[in-house]
């Protein structure tokens, strides 16, 4: 046998170049594992070796293709577990090349994923090339905190600063896979707008100062505001600093603290919503219904479970407002606008429930033989699930389409998963992150703007109405800004800037869409003077003489949130479901519907300013999207300047014609400056050519 193998590996090193001392592979390569233990000392093979010229497969991955050893590990993990067949072996014998045919580059969402499965130098990370070596770093076990599903990974940090991200095995989260947003998004922790000194506003300007004067000029600014004080907290804030801000307000006598910040309609007060069939049980479901969601750009790894159910014969459903490139074969699907997305699930019930069906909504509902059809295949599935989606979560009439969404798995006896928004949505609501008695949600803060604003991580292109946001804290008599991005709306309105660390600088903990607690001890340095989020909120409680705040050690801090954090909790708290007002379906031509989504890239202000996750095909512009007939009677091509207007807004944005979005609405993704004023999803819009 090792005879064999020792004629194996003499075939595999044949063309295989003398990279070693230049590898990014070297150190963890499994060829050099291979052949010292099973190579000849001496090659004798005699002739020239094989070049193959590489391949630019995007901003994510680099390759060396001359590396290569034709294991083809890449090619089957395109095609078989991302569902995205981006790469191929051409040619045969030793002219086998692997790449992506015609020059394109890997657009999957997991696409990082084979510089793992890659044995050798060929396929490695581009953006941490050359940065060091694998015996240089210390792996430090973290989470990945852009969705809601807390991957696991390990950071590789050097001198406390992370290089790369890599997967830690989970098999109830995200078995030995990372999507590309939390592989690379640790570039944004490094970004140039950092905020690394505590500042306070003197004068009109913001000057830095110390830590003690900046707690003392807060606290002052807060007593002085009383009352009259909002919080809104970024989703992605850990439970600990949840906890924390959340006594603060409420010891200043305020309970407007909310971190839904895009969320539209708060009529049933749903917040922190878990899944009724456990993640890793997803992959074994019958059927599946997607309601109101791109999982693939939303939680790629919930997606992959799906795709692993559909591989085994499950059927897959979607009620959407766009047709999503899946990685899974829909078996139905009904794409229609965001107003008749209601109306489709209420059908689906009636499909469903037949005479028994409780809501008024869906007993007028307009069943057919397609919704009777997609409903019979959920209630006949030994396993079903419908997924609530961060489309519908976002819905401007959310309640009502939960209500159904909910009404529908009991009929068909689902399980209920709804998504939630953020790495940390359920933690916080745990913690008390949302109005409890007559506080204020998010949309009512901003609204009627407080005396006091605190601001926590969050940023207007976390919002659903950034316009308001940006008005709020301009207008706030006080606004502090406690969080780790001094970008120029803090600056220009922030009367104080507290720097704070983010996920893997800070000790925390997350909780997941499973209910799971996952605390994260820190693991990467944090920038300048920041601290850590539960030290400044702690040194701000006792500066108002807060009761509770005397602790000094974050382990006493954890004890005290670990168990608030292990409560069940509910997708709708009051049950109210309010009937939002649709706009008139009697539209004159040139009028929309418009769809908002976030690009899967945007979703939050660390990856915004991952430079090789912005440079990425997938997050694309801003735009305006169009079904080619609509974009027909308009008299508009792809990339043609369109003009957008609505509530006396106007912007001009590129027309981009694509059959995903269904006729009589308008695809306009969120978090780009360009259309913040624009009203949110749901709204009408006259689109015409510019
Ligand atoms: Fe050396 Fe491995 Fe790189 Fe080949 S892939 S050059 S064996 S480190
Ligand atoms: Fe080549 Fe690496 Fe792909 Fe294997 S995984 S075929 S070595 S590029």
């Amino acid at each position: 046998a090792l005879s064999a193998q020792r004629n194996v590996m003499e075939f595999l090193l044949i063309n295989h170049p003398l990279d070693c001392p230049i590898c990014d592979q070297g150190g963890e390569c499994e060829l050099q594992d291979m052949s010292m233990g099973y190579g000849r000392s001496v090659s004798r093979f005699a002739e020239r070796k094989r070049v193959i010229p590489d391949e630019n497969l995007g901003p994510l991955i680099s390759t060396d293709m001359t590396r290569c050893i034709q294991c083809t590990r890449c090619v089957r993990f395109m095609t078989e577990v991302a569902g995205s067949p981006e790469l191929g072996g051409m040619g045969r014998g030793e002219m086998l090349e692997i790449g992506t045919y015609i020059g394109k580059t890997i657009d999957s969402e997991l696409g990082g994923n084979i510089i793992d499965v890659c044995p050798v130098g060929a396929l490695t990370n581009k953006v941490f090339r050359f940065k060091a070596r694998a015996w240089e770093l210390i792996a430090r076990e973290s989470i990945g905190y852009h969705d809601a599903l807390g991957s696991n990974l390990w950071l590789h940090t050097r001198r406390g600063d992370v290089l790369r991200s890599v997967p830690r095995d989970n098999e109830s989260i995200n078995e030995c896979w990372l999507s590309d947003r939390d592989r690379y998004s640790h570039q944004g922790l490094y970004a140039d707008d950092r905020a690394t000194k505590p500042m306070i506003r003197k004068n009109g300007e913001l000057v830095e100062t110390t830590w003690e004067e900046a707690i003392a000029f807060v606290a002052e600014g807060l007593k002085k505001a009383g009352s009259d004080i909002g919080a809104l907290v970024a989703p992605l804030t850990s439970s600990e600093e949840g906890y924390l801000l959340a006594k603060v307000v409420r010891a200043l006598g305020s309970d407007s603290i909310d971190h839904r910040l895009r969320t539209l309609d708060f009529s049933d007060g749903a917040a922190g919503a878990t899944f009724e069939m456990p993640l890793a049980a997803v992959e074994n479901a019958n059927a599946v219904l997607l309601i109101g969601s791109n999982t693939r750009h939303e939680q790629p790894l919930l997606s992959h479970r799906i795709r692993q159910a559909w591989k085994k014969g499950a059927k897959v459903f979607a009620a959407n407002p766009l047709d999503f490139d899946f990685n899974f074969q829909l078996t139905g699907k009904r794409i229609v606008d965001a107003w008749a997305l209601v109306d489709e699930v209420a059908a689906l019930v009636g499909g469903a429930a037949g005479e028994g069906v409780k809501s008024d909504t869906a007993r007028g509902a307009n069943v057919e033989d397609h919704h009777r059809a997609m409903a019979k295949a959920l209630s006949d599935a030994p396993a079903s699930v419908i997924v609530f989606g961060d489309i519908a979560v976002h819905h401007p009439a959310s309640a009502q389409l939960r209500a159904l969404a909910r009404e529908l798995a009991a009929a068909t006896n689902s399980s209920f998963n709804e998504v939630s928004p953020g790495a940390n949505d359920v933690g916080l609501t745990r913690a008390g992150v949302v109005p409890q008695s007559n506080g204020k949600n998010t949309a009512e803060i901003l609204a009627a703007p407080q005396k006091g604003l605190i601001v926590y991580h969050a940023g207007s292109k976390d919002m659903s109405a950034p316009k308001a946001f940006d008005a709020a804290r301009k207008n706030a008599e006080f606004s502090v800004y406690i969080g780790a991005f001094a970008c120029n709306g803090v600056k220009k309105s922030a009367h104080a800037v507290l720097p704070i660390g983010l996920s893997p600088e800070i000790d925390g903990t997350y909780v997941n869409v499973d209910g799971t607690a996952q605390p994260v001890a820190a693991g990467s340095k944090l920038p300048g003077d920041a601290r850590q989020g539960w030290r400044v909120l702690r040194a701000l409680g006792a500066q108002l003489g807060i009761e509770d705040f005397s602790f000094t050690e974050y382990v006493e801090l954890h004890t005290k949130v670990k168990e608030q954090l292990v409560q069940k909790s509910t997708s709708s708290r009051s049950g109210q479901v309010s009937t939002v007002q649709r706009p008139s379906s009697d539209r004159a031509p040139g009028v929309f519907v418009r769809v908002s989504t976030v690009p899967i890239y945007r979703s939050d202000a660390v990856v915004r300013r991952a430079p090789a996750l912005q440079a990425h095909p997938l997050t694309g512009h801003a735009a305006v999207g169009l079904h080619p007939e609509d974009a027909l009677s308009l008299g508009l091509s792809a990339g043609a300047p369109a003009k957008v207007s609505a509530d006396s807004v106007e912007v001009t944005l590129p027309a981009i014609v694509t059959r995903e979005v269904p006729r009589g609405s308008v695809w306009i993704e969120s978090t780009w400056s360009e259309v913040s004023a624009l009203p949110p999803s749901g709204s009408l819009v006259n689109v015409a050519r510019a």
